[in-house]
């Protein structure tokens, strides 16, 4: 039975009634459980809580299960994927001139809780209305008092002009955890990833995942794709993944020239965009079937990307963030 079915004449539990999600909060792409989904469910639950209420007779009994439940999710698992929350915006760290690394507390010892590539959802006003978007925590998933998120500002984004005006303290909504990819250790000898611009993001959380596992023995060679030697992101965090044995960096400058920038120690150039050929000498190292390419960028670079993995025939797997 649907939730709305039977009209509540309550004031106490209409106020509990859970708010319907609007079409934006689903970001299209396929999360497990969706929001819209979800709200049937609440919708459930709630009920059940305002049939209680009436056969008690007490307004009491109906607040009491919905006041235990915040109270135990707050302490342990900070996130929710059929809720927004707020977190307070606590630190922000400027790191190129269009990418910060915004830093939001934790309550208590709470954590994220992410599985390995997972992503949350920010929910924001934008011109009078609620819109959503995807970002991946770069903080440890087991990080306890708060975690840090790395985002690009792009002048004519919509998202953007609400993130711009950010100040610390401020209540920023996050929803979560979401995203289908799943890791196994030692499933393939080697995992390339191919990554541009933001899309570092869930590539390093899957680096360190399989790094400081000492019986994961994949190796993981990462295409990191940027457009000059200062738009590399979180470039000195990859070159210190490198001084474990399974990790490798080759960053792809697509509008460098050689020794036209500073380099550090150990670092490995590709100029230009990546190409077929590229990613044909990427595929040489391990036999194709035991090799899985992550592929995560904006559309066009993933659809580049896709396009040639199928003329080279590529016959591993290929997940695209
Ligand atoms: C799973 C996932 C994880 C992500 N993780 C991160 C992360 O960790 N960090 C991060 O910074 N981002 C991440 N993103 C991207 C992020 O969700 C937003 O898409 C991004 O921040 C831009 O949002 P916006 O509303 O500011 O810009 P939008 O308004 O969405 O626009 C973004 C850019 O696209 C251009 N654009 C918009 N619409 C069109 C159009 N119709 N045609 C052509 N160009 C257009 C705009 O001009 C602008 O330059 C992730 C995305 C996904 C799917």
């Amino acid at each position: 039975m649907s939730g709305d079915e039977e009209p509540v004449d309550c004031e106490a539990c209409m106020a509990q009634k859970p708010t319907e999600p609007l079409a934006s909060d689903c970001c299209g792409t396929g999360c497990s459980p969706c929001v819209l989904d979800l709200h049937d469910t609440e919708l459930a639950t709630w009920r059940r809580s305002c049939d209680r209420c009436h056969e008690g007779g007490a307004q009491t009994e109906h607040r009491e299960p919905m006041e235990n439940k915040q109270q135990a999710t707050s302490c342990q698992d900070a996130l929710s994927p059929d809720e927004y929350r707020a977190f307070k915006l606590q630190a922000t760290k400027q790191i190129t001139h269009d990418t910060a690394i915004y830093t939001f507390r934790l309550p208590g010892n709470s954590k994220l809780n992410l599985g390995v590539g997972q992503h949350i959802i920010l929910r924001g006003p934008v011109n009078g209305r609620f819109i959503t978007r995807q970002f991946t925590p770069i903080s440890p998933p087991g990080m306890k008092g708060h975690f840090d998120v790395l985002v690009k500002v792009y002048n004519d984004g919509a998202m953007s002009q609400y993130i711009t005006v950010w100040k610390e303290d401020d209540d920023i909504e996050w929803r979560g955890p979401y995203g289908t990819f799943s890791y196994q250790p030692n499933q393939y000898r080697r995992i390339v990833m191919l990554a541009a611009g933001t899309g570092i993001t869930p590539m390093l959380q899957v680096i360190r995942h399989i790094v400081i596992n000492e019986d994961d023995e994949t190796f993981v060679r990462l295409v990191y794709s940027s457009r000059t030697y200062s738009d590399i992101l979180l470039r000195e965090t990859l070159n210190e993944l490198t001084a474990y044995w399974n990790f490798t960096v080759l960053y792809a400058l697509s509008r460098e020239t050689p020794g036209e920038h500073p380099t550090s120690y150990g670092e490995s150039f590709h100029y230009g965009r990546i190409q077929r050929d590229t990613l044909a000498a990427e595929m040489e190292t391990s036999p194709q079937p035991e090799t899985q390419v992550l592929i995560c960028g904006t559309k066009s670079f993933d659809k580049d990307m896709l396009n040639f993995l199928k003329k080279l025939e590529f016959k591993g797997n290929v997940f695209k963030f």
